[in-house]
C-alpha cells in the first residue's frame, strides 16, 4: 500500500528522476518516485558523452555503469555523405581530457540501473502509476497517483520535482511550454542488424553524417546499430516512414556501404516538434528537471547529460529548500538561472550547426588558440567550464564571421539545401 506522504514525489523515473530521487533519499528524505511506464522500456537516446560518466562517478553508479559492458564511446565522428570531408573530435584530445569514455547504451538496461539505483539508496520506486493531477497548496503538493487499473489516490510531499520528460506534465498544465520555433525538426529512427562493423578504438563512435538537409546518426549499440535522421519538417517530401528512411538512406553512399547488407530489426519511429522551453522552470513547491523543463535537438547527444546534471542540481536545490536554512525562493532561482544558462550555451551551439557557415567551420576547426580542445569539451559535456567557454565564444564569433568572409572549406550542397528549406518552409506557412 502506498503511504500518502512523502518529503519530495518525482514524477518519471528516466534519467532526471531517478538521479535526482537518488540524492534526496541518501540526503535522509523520503522520495517517491511515480513512473508510468513498466520498466524495462525502450526509450531513445542512446549516445552518451563523457559528462554523464562524470556525474554518474560522483553519484557513486559508476561501478555499475562501467561494469555493464555497453559499447565504449571515445569519439564523435562527422562526415559528409561522399565521406569527402571527415572530422573525429577525441574527447582525450579537449581541454578536459581526464573525461575520454562515455557509452553508447540502450536506455532500457541504463534506465534500469539508474532507477534501481535511487531503490537501493531508500526511494519508493512505483513503475506503472502515473501521476494524473496536482494541487498546490500553502503547505503542501497534493498529487493524484493512479496505479494500474485502480483507483487515484492523493499522496501529498513538501516539494514536487517534475522529471516526466518530453511529457513536461507540469508545463503543459500550466500552459508554459514554448515551442522553438528555430528547431522545428523531426527525426525518424529505427535499429538494424547486420550493418558493417568499425574496427579498432572507433567501434564505439558515434557518426553523425552531415546530409545536405539535415543529418543522421549511427550509433552502434550491443546486439543493433541504431540509425535516425533528423531534419527541417520541409525537407520531408512524403511521410518519414521506414520506406522514406530506407530510400533516402540508400542515396548516401557512406550510409549505403555501412547498411548495405543489414536488415531492420524493428519499424521505423518518428518524433517530431521535440524542441522546446517552458517559460518557468520553479514554483513555490516545484521544479523542473531534465526534457520536462527544456529539451535541444540532440546533434550533440547533449539530453542525457542535461538530465542528469540536472537530476543532481534539483536534488541540491530541494534538499536545500527542504532544510529550511536559505530562503527557498532564492535556491530554486539560482537553480532555474543554473538550468537557463546550459541551454543558453548549448542552444548557441545546436543552432549554429544548422547554419552552413558554422558546420563548414565545425568541419576544419583549427587547434589555434586550441579552439578545436575547446569544441571537443563542449561535445563532451564541459562547455561550462571557464577556459572551454572563453575559446567556444571565440569560436563562434569565427563562425558568424564565416559567413561573410571564407575562413574556411565549403561542405558542398548545404548553402543551396539552406535557401531550398527556407523556401519550403515559407510556402508552407
Ligand atoms: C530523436 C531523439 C534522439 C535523441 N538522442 C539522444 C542521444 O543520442 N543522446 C542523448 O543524451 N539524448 C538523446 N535524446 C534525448 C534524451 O532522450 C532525453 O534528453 C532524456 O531521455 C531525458 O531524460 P529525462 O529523465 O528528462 O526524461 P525521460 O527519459 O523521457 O523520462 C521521463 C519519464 O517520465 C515518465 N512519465 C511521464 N509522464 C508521467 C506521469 N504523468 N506520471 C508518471 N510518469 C510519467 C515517462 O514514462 C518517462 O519514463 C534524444 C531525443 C530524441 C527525441
Amino acid at each position: 500500500m502506498l503511504e500518502d506522504r512523502f518529503d519530495v514525489i518525482v514524477i518519471g523515473g528516466g534519467p532526471a528522476g531517478a538521479v535526482a530521487a537518488a540524492e534526496l533519499a541518501r540526503t535522509g528524505y523520503s522520495v517517491l518516485v511515480v513512473e508510468k511506464d513498466h520498466y524495462p522500456r525502450f526509450h531513445i537516446g542512446e549516445s552518451l558523452i563523457p559528462g554523464v560518466v562524470a556525474v554518474l562517478e560522483e553519484l557513486g553508479v559508476g561501478e555499475a555503469i562501467h561494469g555493464e559492458g555497453f559499447v565504449r564511446k571515445y569519439a564523435a565522428e562527422f562526415v559528409t555523405p561522399d565521406c569527402a570531408f571527415r572530422q573525429r573530435y577525441v574527447f582525450s584530445d579537449s581541454l578536459t581530457p581526464r573525461h575520454h569514455l562515455a557509452y553508447q547504451v540502450e536506455r532500457a538496461r541504463f534506465d534500469q540501473i539508474l532507477l534501481d539505483h535511487a531503490r537501493s539508496l531508500g526511494a519508493v520506486v512505483r513503475v506503472g502509476a502515473e501521476v494524473t493531477h496536482f494541487d498546490e497548496e500553502p503547505d503542501a503538493i497534493v498529487c493524484a497517483v493512479r496505479e494500474g487499473e485502480g483507483d487515484e489516490r492523493r499522496v501529498s510531499s513538501r516539494f514536487l520535482i517534475d522529471a516526466s520528460g518530453q511529457h513536461s506534465f507540469i508545463a503543459r498544465r500550466l500552459g508554459l511550454r514554448q515551442l522553438d520555433l528555430g528547431l522545428r525538426n523531426v527525426a525518424v529512427y529505427a535499429h538494424f542488424t547486420g550493418a558493417v562493423p568499425i574496427g579498432g578504438d572507433q567501434a564505439g563512435d558515434i557518426t553523425v553524417v552531415l546530409d545536405p538537409e539535415g543529418w543522421w546518426w549511427v550509433i552502434p549499440l550491443r546486439e543493433v546499430v541504431s540509425l535516425g535522421f533528423v531534419a527541417p519538417k520541409a525537407a520531408f517530401a512524403g511521410k518519414p516512414d521506414t520506406a522514406w528512411m530506407l530510400r533516402r538512406m540508400r542515396e548516401l553512399p557512406v550510409l549505403a556501404q555501412r547498411f548495405g547488407p543489414a536488415e531492420l530489426a524493428g519499424p521505423a519511429r518518428v518524433a517530431a516538434d521535440y524542441s522546446y522551453g517552458s517559460r518557468r522552470l520553479v514554483g513555490a513547491r516545484w521544479l523542473l528537471a531534465g526534457d520536462a523543463a527544456a529539451f535541444l535537438d540532440p546533434v550533440f547527444s547533449t539530453g542525457v547529460y542535461l538530465g542528469v546534471s540536472s537530476g543532481v542540481k534539483a536534488a541540491e536545490a530541494v534538499a536545500g529548500a527542504l532544510t529550511g536554512n536559505q530562503p527557498s525562493a532564492a535556491l530554486l532561482s539560482a537553480y532555474a538561472a543554473w538550468f537557463e544558462q546550459k541551454v543558453r550555451v548549448y542552444g548557441e551551439l545546436v543552432r549554429g550547426f544548422y547554419r552552413p557557415e558554422f558546420t563548414d567551420l565545425f568541419m576544419h576547426p583549427t587547434s589555434a588558440m586550441q579552439l578545436r580542445q575547446a569544441v571537443t569539451s563542449a561535445l563532451a559535456g564541459f562547455a561550462e567550464e571557464p577556459e572551454v567557454r572563453r575559446r567556444l565564444k571565440t569560436f563562434l564569433s569565427a563562425a558568424r564571421a564565416n559567413r561573410d568572409q571564407v575562413l574556411s572549406p565549403r561542405l558542398p550542397g548545404r548553402r543551396e539545401a539552406a535557401a531550398r528549406l527556407q523556401r519550403g518552409s515559407a510556402t508552407r506557412k
